[in-house]
């Protein structure tokens, strides 16, 4: 076992030898909190001070030493303000032993009067494989229920639904290795650039010393990731079945299939064939259909067929559709039909948004799957339940996401455990979830922080471990599994999630079946699981998930485990469908795919629209996703003022003639509205969008927000198959936001804030929430700035200023400019050494003051004359107007790069070494791309 482990964990003595607390400083080895990248981290831990710094691991598979804007700034998240800390039950601080009692009580109860289905686990793809495997155990193998569900369903359950209809398995045939080994890369519904920064930099990299590699994307819009396309297909959106289908069609009509391969691994081809014939016609009338042009089209088609070495990688574009298991499918059918799959550098890649999405496959976290990568079949439930042990388990798929929300609305499921996630902000019509989690009987919510849109309904709060504090294993994207590492003490009476599960399995009888005392013994039972009646028997089936080689690692041997890519089976010559290559493991290149027998299958796909169609009333479609710098519902992220920097509000993007057929401007405010709901937001223009399209980031809550959650407008419609929500893709209008009074708050916020200071933000704060019809609140380096909007034509405007900036503290000096025919008010608070201590404005038209110097002006000791004068004009001094910011990691703004652009940088390079910009994580290297392109 030794070859699997290393030394992680050690102090280090030489980081610096004049700082006396050297000695304190420890050098520990973990992963990445956000995506499926799964990078590896390398953090130093002053013990002493609990200061955390992390840089890249350079050891690491997944990234090799990169980590983007959101791994950078880690460090910046951990700090205790914020935090939950101590169990509550309905609103009273309890001890451990209250909380657990209380929930074990009330699930026996309702189990007893309701039945098991009355029960429900969501989980999460933030949770570490052990918190899953326990989660999944308790509520399949001893509650008897399959009612448990996770967030990963709205992030890649599309895949693993077309992965088992195609394969018999939900496998990842290939590995980021991969990439360096093809020759074209095909990009579909993937901006990789702000989703998947690390891998986007890989294939940059990599395109930079090989000119020759084709690089496709596949988006309706325009992204960052395009910077590196040779080709960008902005197809209708919705519309990839069809075109995967044509290329089928195109490949089977230019004679591209691999006759061998199929014949010898694959079954189904010609029916698949007939449906992708019947739906691709002529290649114009194709071309046509998908919104493309003819050329680019067969351009695409000839790469692929001529190609062999041929890799498609597919994100929540593909995934979050109400088709997007056929969508799936459509793209493994291309890759089993030109036999390029498993091989190095071919090969179809789903690329997962969660760090442990796969981790949750794994263990069977999927109200569809049962344990293990094993389903409901019957031999299966008869080998999950003599392997746990139980009286009883879970027959039949349970409530999947959106469903199980409605269950709990329609009163059927009586009480719900969520952990680590937020549906009333990330679920789609998230009115509907708010609702159901009103009037449910006994919700339950497991988090680190202390205030999120999910936890103000909460019966019972329990205080959750969060990244610096848990300890165990992720899976990445591409089968690879990691350590999570604890760096910090547990905060407050925080505990591990696997912790809290066992307890309150303990407490509802299951005590013997739930005796883990550490991690480790979870992750043993997990990967002795894994290789139970594993394909050991004559005639007994294999199945692709076996780490049961790690089944007997001993407590030093996992705290030490290094980096490995499954399967691992105890026995490795068993499984005939890997191939390896330098101890990289890929699946199917020599077919023996996981099916009765063994072949993998081709799926016919017949291309469906959209399920709400666009009409007169809701004429735009909505698409959503992430923004370059925030993590989902900004739990971590927003405590991160360098992540704010780069896009601190939310936005609708639009089409410009869009834009003016509905007489909007760039800039102002709108509000999208579909048959669920409604959200507000920033627009901005953009011809990167389609006409009839726009988007809108999924990232802002009610927490950081009022009426800006993008998911209260977005259609609860689902995937027939996976029952994967249609994130992208609602009918809405958008129209003007009718506002009446604008403005904008700044306080000062010290890193140790007073609590009389943080009593007096939060005061400002709700005031702001009570006046406003829209609202958002970002922190900045060392203050906290609202925007905000009023409809209401009697509000106020001078009054509100100054019980905004009421401030009773000793010799503060407020400044003030007013303009009462314009209703125009400003007003700031000195402190006696001249330091600002906050700024409001407020005006009846949309404000665009220059934030990032207003922000920078919160960072000086002390205000100039000049600078005074300034804020009370609402202008930064001439100058000193940096734009907004570009580059978070160096602060470099849009306007200072515009200068350097115009001074004769023209490549990213040079605009480096003149201003820094770029030369950390690069995340913001395509935007500073772009801007070089359009100058020239
Ligand atoms: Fe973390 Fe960024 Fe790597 Fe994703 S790409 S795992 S967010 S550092």
């Amino acid at each position: 076992m030794s070859s699997i482990t290393q030394a992680v964990v050690s102090p280090i003595q030489t980081i610096d030898p004049m700082n006396e607390h050297a000695d304190a400083i420890q050098h520990i080895e973990t992963t990445c909190a956000y995506c499926g990248v799964g990078c590896g981290i390398k953090a130093q831990v002053d013990t002493d001070t609990q200061q955390v710094r992390v840089i890249g691991d350079a050891q690491h598979p997944a990234n090799g030493g990169r980590l983007c804007s959101k791994g950078t700034a880690l460090g910046e998240t951990l700090g205790l303000s914020g935090r939950l800390l101590h169990p509550e039950v309905n609103g009273k601080q309890v001890g451990w032993d209250e909380a657990l009692d209380t929930i074990a009580e009330q699930f026996n109860t309702i189990r007893k009067q309701h039945g098991p289905d009355a029960l429900a686990f969501y989980l999460s793809g933030q949770l570490l494989t052990e918190d899953y495997y326990v989660a999944n155990k308790l509520m399949k193998g001893f509650i008897g229920s399959a009612n448990v569900d996770t967030n990963s369903r709205l992030c890649m359950s599309s895949s693993v639904a077309g992965h088992k209809r195609a394969f018999g398995t939900d496998t990842v045939p290939g590995c980021y290795d991969d990439f360096e080994q093809a020759q074209m890369i095909t990009l579909v519904g993937s901006n990789t650039a702000w989703c998947h920064p690390v891998l986007f930099q890989r294939i940059k990299k990599y395109k930079l010393a090989n000119p020759n590699l084709k690089v496709v994307v596949i988006d309706p819009r325009k992204t960052q990731t395009c910077e590196i396309a040779d080709l960008h297909l902005p197809i209708k959106m919705g519309s990839d079945t069809r075109l995967f289908n044509g290329l089928l069609d195109y490949l089977a009509q230019h004679k591209h299939l691999n006759q061998d391969y199929i014949s010898a691994h694959c079954d189904g081809l010609e029916t698949a064939l007939e449906a992708a014939r019947i739906s691709s016609g002529e290649l114009a009338f194709l071309a046509e259909n998908l919104g493309l042009s003819q050329k680019d089209l067969s351009t695409f088609f000839e790469w692929f067929a001529e190609i062999e070495h041929n890799i498609t990688l597919y994100s929540q574009g593909v995934n979050q559709s109400a088709s997007g298991t056929d969508k799936v499918n459509s793209i493994l059918n291309c890759h089993l039909a030109t036999g390029r799959i498993g091989k190095p550098g071919m090969g179809p890649f789903s690329m997962t948004g969660q760090p442990n999405a796969m981790g949750g496959r794994e263990v069977g976290g999927l109200a569809n799957t049962l344990a293990a990568h094993m389903d409901f079949e019957p031999d299966n439930q008869d080998r999950v339940k003599r392997f746990w042990g139980g009286e009883q388990i879970a027959t039949a798929p349970g409530r999947m996401a959106v469903d199980m929300f409605e269950a709990i609305e329609r009163g059927e499921i009586k009480a719900v455990w969520i952990m680590a996630t937020n549906p009333v902000v990330s679920l789609p019509n998230a009115d509907l979830v708010k609702r159901a989690l009103e009037k449910c009987e006994l919700v339950i919510v497991s988090d680190c922080v202390a205030d999120t849109d999910t936890l103000r309904l909460a019966n019972i709060k329990l205080p959750a471990t969060g990244w610096a504090e848990k300890d165990g294993t992720v899976t990445n994207s591409e089968r690879c599994i990691s350590r999570q590492r604890a760096l910090l003490p547990k905060a407050g009476e925080a505990q591990h999630d696997w912790w809290a599960l066992t307890q309150v399995a303990q407490r509802m009888g299951f005590a013997e079946h739930f005796a883990y005392q550490t991690q480790a013994d979870i992750f043993r039972e997990h990967a002795a699981l894994s290789g139970f009646e594993n394909g050991e028997a004559e005639g007994e089936r294999r199945r692709d998930f076996d780490i049961s080689e790690l089944a007997t690692l001993s407590e030093q041997d996992y705290n030490n485990l290094s980096p490995f890519y499954w399967p691992r089976p105890s026995r490795p010559s068993q499984c005939s469908a890997i191939q390896e290559d330098q101890g990289k493991k890929r699946f199917f290149s020599n077919g023996n795919f996981f099916t009765a027998n063994k072949k993998a299958r081709f799926v016919p796909i017949t291309p469906s629209e959209p399920v709400n169609d666009v009409s007169l009333r809701y004429p735009l479609r909505m698409n959503t996703g992430r923004i370059r710098d925030q993590w989902h519902t900004m739990t971590r992220t927003a405590l991160a003022p360098k992540l704010n920097q780069h896009i601190s509000e939310p936005f609708i993007q639009m089409h410009p003639d869009d834009a003016v057929a509905l007489k909007l401007k760039d800039q102002s405010l709108v509000s999208a509205t579909s048959r669920w709901g409604e959200m507000n937001a920033r627009l901005t223009l953009s011809a990167d969008v389609r006409r009839g399209d726009v988007f809108a980031p999924m990232h802002w809550t009610g927490v950081l927000s009022k009426h800006s959650r993008v998911n209260s407008a977005v259609n609860p419609e689902v995937d027939p198959v996976s029952k994967q929500p249609e994130s992208k893709h609602t009918p809405v209008q958008v129209s003007a936001f009718e506002g009446k009074r604008y403005g904008l708050l700044m306080r000062r916020v010290d890193v140790e804030e007073s609590v009389q200071d943080k009593h007096q933000r939060e005061q400002a704060q709700s005031k702001i929430w009570q006046c406003a019809d829209y609202a958002v609140s970002a922190r900045g380096e060392a203050h906290q700035l609202i925007q905000f909007a009023s409809k209401d034509d009697e509000l106020d405007s001078k009054a509100l200023l100054e019980t905004l900036l009421e401030n009773n503290a000793e010799g503060l000096q407020y400044l003030s400019y007013e303009d009462e025919h314009k209703q125009n008010y400003r007003g700031a608070l000195l402190d006696s050494n001249g330091r600002l201590m906050a700024f409001a404005m407020i005006a009846n038209e949309s404000l665009s003051q220059d934030q990032t110097w207003l922000a920078k002006q919160f960072q000086e000791e002390s205000m100039s004359t000049r600078a005074r004068a300034a804020l009370l004009s609402g202008f930064a001094p001439a100058g000193e107007d940096i734009g907004k910011i570009v580059c978070a990691c160096f602060s470099v703004g849009e306007k200072t790069l515009g200068k350097a652009i115009a001074g004769g940088c023209r490549s990213t390079a040079e605009i480096g070494s003149q201003l820094k910009a770029g030369t950390n994580c690069g995340s913001c290297l395509p935007e500073i791309q772009e801007m070089i392109s359009a100058y020239e």
